[in-house]
């Protein structure tokens, strides 16, 4: 019997306000423990929360670039847990009324659009940190910094329409660039701007009715997302195959050892006793508020993607990873401003420069090459000044040394050969100490052309401009 796999996404945003979503204190990451609290986020007696309406226009800003309906009446609720890192004992969040329902994002599976559907986006607070005391030098004791309560967080929901690790991925990397090209966060995944739940489940193929679920967390990158879920899939079908039964739980991914880890099952969990908060009143939302939020959206990646096919007469392919996130665009933008050669240099991007930001796992602007060098190094093949072998060892000496092409080039004297007397005595010099293959290219075998181009670029170093090498082997040799 052959399985497939449902899964269902659960994305935590952190939203990229000053202050926190109920009370006037800093959202600023890496502050000294417990300075950025205040009565309310400490969840102390008789406060009362007041809404911040930056969370509201970010997350209505993203309700409307993912598609949703905005919901003009929406209600926050208390999600009641214990919790040593929740001070207040619940957890301000939306229940039955979110502000946003019914959105999609589309994605691309092997050159097909594909439409997940996205439940719901709501608002909440994010709850405090706990520090075990072994990381602080004091095994014996755990200690609490409550800075991050109070965050203001967006949930966004997405339909169990994604079929596989790779949707997974491809949808949170979409989802990523449309929140990052509207500015509504930072989407800093180490800093935990934007963690990710999956909820997945197997079922044999033609099957309408849906398998038991499972959760997992802890997965702080995307690629861990794609390998926690590829496991879990594997691991659920071979559950199945082996004659045993899903249990709903929530597991957590070990990115160590690959694999996920029960944590607690649906017996051990939580009875939240949502009900409707008494100290806010339910969020009513106008049409104006709503539209002048919609009058800032800026151009989103699908769109974007259409402008770079037009004006830089991109294929499809190359739009579309350059528009895939908000730095490759604006760093390919920029560097086509340095030279104007834009299918060439998109090629560099896709090809080299793509290759060090997934080694380094660096944002494009970190990979150690700016948008100008690229250009330059570009722009120097172009001119013939440099062969495109050198232009490669020039990118890596840059993105080493940070230094110009233009200086690198100097200092290492890679200067191409352009000047056909020097070029000559050269390819002379390598006709004269290859007789045999000389005589047999003069006979019509010109395929020995490669074997000429390949000694005399030994002899250079890659110098030689290679249009004359092969000028000069068919002029010397005929
Ligand atoms: P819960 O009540 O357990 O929180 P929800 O129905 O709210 O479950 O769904 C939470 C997430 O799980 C959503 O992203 C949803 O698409 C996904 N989901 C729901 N049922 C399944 C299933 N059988 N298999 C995989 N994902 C599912
Ligand atoms: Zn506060
Ligand atoms: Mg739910």
């Amino acid at each position: 019997m052959d399985f497939e796999a449902v899964i269902g996404l659960e994305v935590h945003v952190q939203l990229a306000t000053e202050s926190k979503i109920f009370c006037g204190c800093s959202t600023k990451f890496g502050s000294q423990p417990n300075s950025n609290v205040c009565p309310v986020c400490l969840g102390m007696p008789g406060v009362l929360p007041v809404l911040n309406k930056k969370v509201v226009e970010y997350t209505t800003k993203a309700g409307l670039a993912l598609n949703c309906k905005i919901n003009r009446k929406s209600v926050f609720a208390r999600k009641n847990y214990f919790y040593p890192d929740l001070p207040k004992g619940y957890q301000i969040s939306q229940y039955e009324l979110p502000i946003c329902e019914h959105g999609y994002i589309e994605i691309n599976i092997d050159g097909n659009a594909k439409r997940i559907g996205i439940t719901r986006i709501h608002m909440e607070e994010d709850a405090g940190k706990s520090i075990h005391g072994e990381n602080l030098g004091d095994p014996s004791a755990s200690f609490i910094d409550l800075n991050r309560t109070g965050v203001p967080l967006m949930e966004i929901v997405s339909e169990p329409d994604l079929r596989s690790g790779e949707e997974a991925k491809e949808y949170l990397q979409k989802l990523k660039a449309i929140l990052e090209y509207i500015e509504v966060s930072d989407c800093n995944m180490e800093e935990g701007s934007l963690r990710c739940d999956a909820n997945i489940s197997v079922r044999p193929i033609g099957q309408k009715e849906f398998g038991t679920k499972t959760e997992i967390k802890n997965m702080n990158s995307f690629k861990n997302v794609q390998k926690a879920i590829e496991y879990e899939i594997k691991r659920q079908i071979k559950v199945i195959k082996d004659g045993g039964k899903i249990v709903q739980e929530t597991r957590l991914w070990d990115p160590d050892k690959g694999i996920t880890i029960s944590m607690r099952s649906k017996e051990e969990a939580h009875d939240y006793r949502y009900f409707p908060d008494p100290d806010l009143v339910p969020l009513k939302l106008d049409e104006d508020f709503i539209e002048n939020i919609r009058k800032t959206l800026p151009i989103l990646p699908d769109e974007l993607k259409e402008k770079f096919i037009k004006e830089y007469e991109l294929p499809e392919y190359d739009a579309m990873v350059l528009t895939s996130s908000k730095s490759y665009a604006d760093y390919f933008i920029e560097a086509v401003k340095h030279f104007n050669s834009p299918k060439k240099i998109s090629n560099w991007i896709m090809s080299e420069l793509l290759r060090v930001v997934n080694d380094k796992d660096c944002d494009i602007y970190e990979a150690g090459i700016l948008p100008e060098y690229l250009a330059e190094i570009v722009k120097l093949i172009e001119d013939g000044k440099i062969s495109g072998k050198i232009g490669k060892d020039v990118f890596e000496e840059v993105i080493k040394t940070g230094k110009k092409p233009s200086v690198i080039i100097e200092e290492k004297g890679l200067v191409q050969i352009s000047d056909s007397s020097e070029l000559e005595n050269i390819v002379k010099k390598v006709i004269e100490s290859s007789p045999k293959e000389a005589e047999r290219f003069k006979n019509g075998e010109t395929k020995l052309m490669g074997f000429f181009v390949g000694q005399i670029m030994k002899e250079t170093r890659g110098k030689a401009n290679p249009k004359l090498v092969n000028d000069l082997v068919n002029k010397l040799l005929s």
